[in-house]
């Protein structure tokens, strides 16, 4: 195992009906902005919950964050924060809002040109306001954890950063408010976590059983509930035991200590960018591809993980790495996630126009062991016509 430091100060309140509990998580006499997506939080009840338990709070409000946030969007925001002298956040909605409320919090509270955060990276940010979180939409683990993705349409990128500053204060992640999700978006989180644990998991060996096990329980946990959430879609037992599990896939605990990954992410992040693919449509049609063109430096986890995910224990070591990624096909296929090109209308130049994306945005040494080129993003989205 290697050395790590951890350390994760999200509060989650955990629950059906948590969030009456929101005011006492906000300082009484904060100026707080709550920024939400494109009405969602209306039409589900949320908003009305939200702004009951906050009766007693200045609240101001931000709509229209976007899926795959835009940074256009997003400098209104801190436009309005700086005007509105605003102290306190709350998102209120699924990744796209959480993340794009990270980078609010942080670019409100940077001298300099706020597009710097994405183009040098969380390093620049030396302070952040303060946020909370309300979660709809299960998949991303924003709501515990210091990462966000932002886009900027001008000029076609997807960018992600990283900063202690933009931790969530706390996160409610009330299950019941998930139940009005499209089943597009339920697929889309199971497969977005499934991914997230792949990407902390599926590297090379790092003698880190606890770890292994972290994520091999995830995975089997989603594996298990993902076609129960499709069959019980009411089911708020099965609604609770997702939304942990996609947290847990991405609040930091089962990536210290080993290797990670991230190709997958980061090739997808330009599909999104390119062709507005969501973004765990992206990961559904780069990730069997991945595994296959990195079979070798992999072999000894996907073994592993052909066993104790799969329970492929029969047929040559090939023959079961085969089957591992086979199987992983037909479970996104399952959650309603197309896993080709094809299933989004995209042929072959689209596989140009990401090579040409990374190659641009200088992604050459991606993966585990920083040595995947464009050449084997185009071997790998190959596999996925
Ligand atoms: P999302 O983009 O936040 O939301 C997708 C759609 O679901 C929106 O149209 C939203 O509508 C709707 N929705 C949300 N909750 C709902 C509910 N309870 N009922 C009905 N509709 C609901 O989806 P996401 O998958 O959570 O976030 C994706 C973004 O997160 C991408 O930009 C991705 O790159 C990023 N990401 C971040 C991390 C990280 O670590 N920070 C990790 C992976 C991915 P409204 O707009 O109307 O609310
Ligand atoms: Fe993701």
């Amino acid at each position: 195992m290697q050395n790590f430091e951890f350390h994760n100060p999200t509060r989650v309140i955990f629950g059906v009906g948590q969030i009456a509990s929101l005011a006492k998580h906000i300082p009484s006499d904060a100026r707080v902005l709550m920024l939400y997506g494109g009405g969602s939080i209306k039409t589900n009840g949320t908003y009305d919950e939200v702004r009951a338990a906050l009766a007693g709070h200045t609240v101001l409000e931000f709509a229209g964050i976007e899926p795959n946030p835009k940074y256009e969007t997003l400098m209104q925001a801190v436009e309005l924060i700086h005007r509105e002298k605003i102290d306190f956040l709350l998102a209120v909605g699924g990744g796209s809002v959480v993340d794009g409320t990270k980078f609010v919090a942080a670019a409100a509270a940077y001298d300099g040109d706020a597009w710097d955060i994405l183009k040098i990276g969380g390093k620049v940010i030396k302070a952040a306001l303060p946020f909370g979180a309300v979660l709809t939409l299960p998949a991303t683990g924003s709501e515990m954890n210091s990462a966000s993705v932002i886009s900027r349409a001008e000029t076609q990128e997807k960018r992600a950063f990283m900063s202690p500053h933009v931790y969530p204060r706390f996160s409610v992640l009330d299950p019941a408010k998930t139940l009005t999700l499209p089943l597009r978006q339920v697929g889309n989180g199971v497969v977005d976590a499934f991914v997230h644990t792949t990407e902390q998991y599926l590297t090379y060996p790092a003698n880190a059983p606890v770890q292994d096990r972290f994520a091999e329980g995830l995975l089997q946990t989603l594996v298990e509930l993902g076609p129960q959430v499709l069959a019980r879609p009411d089911d708020v037992e099965v609604r609770a035991n997702i939304m942990w599990s996609a947290t847990m896939a991405l609040n930091g605990l089962i990536g210290v200590g080993v290797p990670q990954d991230w190709a997958t992410h980061m090739i997808g992040h330009e599909l999104t960018a390119l062709f507005g693919l969501d973004h765990a449509q992206t990961l559904a049609i780069v990730l069997p591809g991945i595994l296959q063109i990195r079979r070798e430096a992999k072999r000894g986890k996907l073994l592993q993980y052909a066993e104790r995910v799969w329970g492929l224990k029969n047929g040559t070591e090939d023959e079961r790495i085969d089957a591992a990624i086979g199987n992983t096909r037909a479970f996104f296929e399952q959650m309603g996630v197309p896993t080709r090109l094809s299933g989004y209308g995209l042929g072959p130049e689209a596989i140009d126009a990401t090579v040409a994306a990374v190659e641009a945005a200088g992604l050459t040494g991606l993966g585990e062991h920083r040595d995947i080129t464009p050449a084997d993003v185009r071997k790998a989205l190959q596999l996925s016509l």
